[in-house]
């Protein structure tokens, strides 16, 4: 990180964590780059902010947007140190229940709509050598369950291409890190949560799911503004990890589901490890 005020470019600012890091951002004194498909919801963060706000306005889904926006915040803040993608919303469903065409629409924002911005926002970020790209991805990025299985296609894509683009970028001077969050206080559930119709056959096993996903509204243990600190303080370490899970349930959950995988591959090994092939072959 350079020693003049960072840039913070942010997508999906209008509510919950988005918001919450250009509020975290605006309240440490960097400049903030606050993104939104309909600038109008940012009124409140334009009644806080000073000129070392720039409200733009992006639909990460939008051919050319990307470009639009970081052309602005180039303009105004002769560079951007963190981009953070964080634009994106959640499907609830089995995959019989889930039409494709809302499989693919929900790619288009969490997966294809943060590669669009962070393809814009490369150049500038390489030019300068510095830069961090965080990735707002979820437990679900590392694990799923039954009902959840497109939203966590896409977090698992948004992963797995953040790992390999961690290791291109980084003689560029540039950092990736992959945010993980468990369950926190944001619109998710209210507004960016679609549930799909219930079909008979999965009517019984995803009730249970069905219903933990709509009564969680309110009652998430997560701060969505210490999420935005823990990132910053993530993000000032020299020894950045790739993934940073935010919330106990975060952690408990992938600490659970890595040590499921080592125990299966510990039992595993022998047969997976007996298919080369035999000499002469
Ligand atoms: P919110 O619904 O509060 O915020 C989602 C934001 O994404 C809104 O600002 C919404 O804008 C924006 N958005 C949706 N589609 C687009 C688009 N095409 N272009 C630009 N912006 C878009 O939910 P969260 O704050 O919780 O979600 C933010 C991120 O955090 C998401 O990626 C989500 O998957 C992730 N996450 C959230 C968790 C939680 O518990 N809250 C847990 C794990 C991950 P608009 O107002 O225009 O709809």
């Amino acid at each position: 990180m350079s020693t003049s005020t960072p840039t913070w470019f942010i997508t999906g600012a209008s509510s919950g964590f988005g918001l919450a890091y250009a509020q975290y951002a605006l309240s440490k004194g960097y400049n903030v780059v606050a993104t939104a498909r309909a600038t109008e919801k940012l009124q409140s963060l334009q009644a806080e902010g000073d000129r070392r706000l720039l409200v733009a306005e992006l639909d990460v889904t939008r051919t050319g947007a990307a470009e639009q926006a970081v052309t602005a915040a180039i303009a105004k803040f002769g560079g951007i140190d963190v981009l953070i993608n964080n634009a994106g919303y959640a499907i609830v469903g089995a995959l019989e229940e889930t039409p494709e065409t809302e499989i693919r629409a929900l790619m288009e924002t969490n997966f294809f709509g943060a590669m669009a911005v962070t393809r814009a926002v490369l150049p500038h970020m390489r030019e300068k050598a510095r830069g961090a790209i965080v990735n707002i991805s979820s437990m679900g990025g590392q694990m799923s369950f039954a009902g959840v299985g497109a939203y966590s296609a896409t977090k698992f894509a948004l992963e797995g291409y953040s790992e390999a683009l961690a290791q291109e970028v980084a003689s560029f001077g540039i950092r990736v890190l992959i945010v993980e969050p468990g369950a926190f206080r944001t619109s998710l559930v209210s507004q960016g949560e679609r549930f799909m119709p219930s079909h008979d056959a999965y009517r019984e096993a995803l009730a249970g799911v069905r219903k933990v996903m709509r009564d969680m509204d309110g009652t998430q243990a997560g701060d969505p503004l210490k999420a935005a600190a823990a990132i910053d303080i993530a993000l000032a370490s020299e020894n950045m990890p790739l993934r940073l899970q935010l919330g106990d349930d975060a952690i408990d959950a992938v600490r659970q589901h890595a040590q499921r995988l080592l125990d299966d591959l510990e039992i595993w090994k022998d047969v997976g490890s007996n298919t080369r092939l035999d000499a002469g072959d």
